[in-house]
């Protein structure tokens, strides 16, 4: 892989068996990341993030299952490889931080008894390497190594998030793949969590893939930001793009939908409606049921991704035959 290109992901389709029929989570979902590259996905809940997020890390447990599509991670196909393969990569290459700590962590193995866990099962070291490294992650993420003895439920949240993240550079992966980590913290422990997250990655060079349903989350922590709605990927931009002139109607929704933590004061207004049910997508654009700027054309024609200086966003907008400023195809 060329351009420090870490992470290649081609025409993903994840979808999940139901008794009414096959359920498409993800639709053909395209996504680059380069080495230490922070880039966000963000959507609203049910918009297929999370799916994305573990079959990227193949992750994914029946019904869900990669229908098509590749996932190329150092020149190798993730979709491709066998569970004993993919062993070898976990943890060492890419590892994942889950959405709680609480569930993802033992509650009935001190935070030690874990690292120590993952150490055991993912290399050679010995009994005194495992111990210097453990209490050397954890001083990484501001946790006193004396809380090697606690248990989960003796920490609070922010540190046990800061525990699982520890969890996740016991071997400096290139790629730290993380499904909402805040999202059960207040505001305080959330921005502190996120200024630690970014000074990690700078510190340490590894790449991070970052769910959230929270966009203002990611305003001063992604280098892009992927949008996603029924599960495609709607509009990927840079930071700057996205919330200084957001592409797609659905984001400039998204935008206006949340509070910043650090800015001024502004009206929120929410989205009207909800996400389609997946198992009956609307035809033509998915979002045109909800669409502010809905054009006739919109409810028959699907949108390709246009390129929109070097941003990609799928709106009829940007049709080169509509133009941005296509009024004239806007129903009334
Ligand atoms: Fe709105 Fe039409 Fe663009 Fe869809 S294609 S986001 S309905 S303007």
């Amino acid at each position: 892989m060329g351009d420090g290109l870490l992470l290649d992901v081609r025409g993903l389709t994840v979808q999940y068996e139901t008794e009414s029929g096959p359920l498409v989570a993800v639709e053909q979902v395209d996504l680059q990341l380069r080495e230490g590259e922070f880039l966000g996905i963000v959507g609203e809940s049910g918009c297929g993030k999370s799916t994305l997020l573990f079959a990227i890390a193949r992750l994914l447990v029946p019904p869900a299952r990669i229908s098509s599509g590749s996932v190329v991670f150092r020149g190798r196909d993730m979709v491709e490889l066998a569970e004993k393969e993919l062993r070898q990569v976990r943890w060492r290459d890419f590892s994942v931080v889950m959405q709680s700590a609480m569930n993802a962590l033992n509650p009935v193995m001190t935070v030690g008894a874990q690292l120590k866990d993952v150490c055991e099962q993912h290399s050679t070291m010995s009994r005194r390497e495992i111990a210097l490294r453990s209490a050397q992650v954890l001083r990484l993420v501001s946790v006193d190594p004396r809380h090697l003895d606690s248990y989960p439920h003796q920490l609070s949240g922010g540190m046990r998030q800061r525990a699982m993240i520890a969890m996740a550079l016991l071997f400096t992966p290139q790629l730290v793949i993380m499904d909402e980590p805040t999202t059960a913290l207040d505001v305080v422990a959330q921005r502190s969590l996120m200024v630690q997250i970014r000074e990690l990655q700078k510190r340490l060079g590894f790449a991070v893939l970052f769910v959230t349903h929270d966009m203002s989350l990611l305003r001063h922590f992604a280098d892009r930001v992927a949008v996603m709605y029924a599960g495609q990927v709607v509009e990927v931009s840079s930071t700057a793009q996205v919330f200084g002139h957001p592409l797609h109607p659905y984001s400039r929704g998204l935008l206006a939908a949340f509070p910043s933590v650090t800015g001024p004061r502004v009206h929120l207004v929410g989205l009207p409606g909800a996400p389609p049910d997946l198992l009956r997508p609307p035809r033509g654009c998915r979002f045109h049921p909800r669409c502010p700027e809905v054009m006739r054309s919109c409810p028959n024609v699907e949108p390709p991704l246009y390129e929109v200086g070097g941003d990609l966003v799928r709106c009829l907008l940007y049709d080169e035959r509509g133009g941005r400023a296509g009024t004239s195809e806007r129903s009334s």
